[in-house]
């Protein structure tokens, strides 16, 4: 029975905010595509793809993931990404400390303008480069504790916990 299938269907805006450069795009196309490109191309604005994700109960989760980009002149913009979004994914990369802060500028915006509901993700990209990390897991752990957020570390290089980012975006039915 078709109707019954679609009414566990779930759409769910997403969208993706951290500085330049630390791998949203990367994490998007892994997610999406299962690829990863270390050529990958600065985003311009923002960009729109959609992924459909299988939860353990089954439902299927349509995820409309708008990946914006992370310089100053567009941030005037970023209210129409995140605006009606279910959940937020905060990014930036464990190698740099100013994309740490720069993700707590946005997680203070989203806690400000965003919907009260937003289930917002904390993501520490580019966890290859453990031998290089400057932001620790336990104040990251921390910090996401305190302002409600779940935090993951990732790869997209390695697809380490990508799909895990996803998997906790739903809303709960
Ligand atoms: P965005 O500006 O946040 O969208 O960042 P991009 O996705 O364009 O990635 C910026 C750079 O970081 C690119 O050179 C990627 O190859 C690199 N990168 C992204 N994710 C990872 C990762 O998990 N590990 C490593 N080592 N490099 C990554
Ligand atoms: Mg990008």
């Amino acid at each position: 029975n078709s109707t019954t299938t679609d009414s566990k269907d779930l759409r769910a805006k997403l969208v993706l905010l951290g500085d330049s450069g630390v791998g949203k795009s990367c994490i998007v196309l892994r997610f999406v595509r299962g690829q990863f490109d270390p050529t990958s191309k600065v985003t311009v604005g923002a960009s729109f793809l959609s992924q459909t994700l299988a939860l353990e109960d089954s439902t299927i989760v349509k995820f409309e993931i708008w990946d914006t980009a992370g310089q100053e002149r567009y941030a005037a913009l970023a209210p129409l990404y995140y605006r009606g979004a279910a959940a937020a994914v905060v990014v930036y990369d464990i190698t740099s400390p100013d994309s740490f802060s720069k993700a707590q500028y946005w997680v203070k915006e989203l806690q400000k303008h965003g919907s009260p509901d937003i289930i917002m993700v904390l993501v520490g990209n580019k966890a290859d480069l453990h031998e290089n990390r400057h932001v620790s897991s336990q104040e990251a752990q921390e910090y996401a504790e305190k302002n409600n957020m779940i935090f993951i570390e990732t790869s997209a290089k390695t697809a380490d916990n990508i799909n895990q980012v996803f998997e906790v975006c739903p809303p709960s039915i």
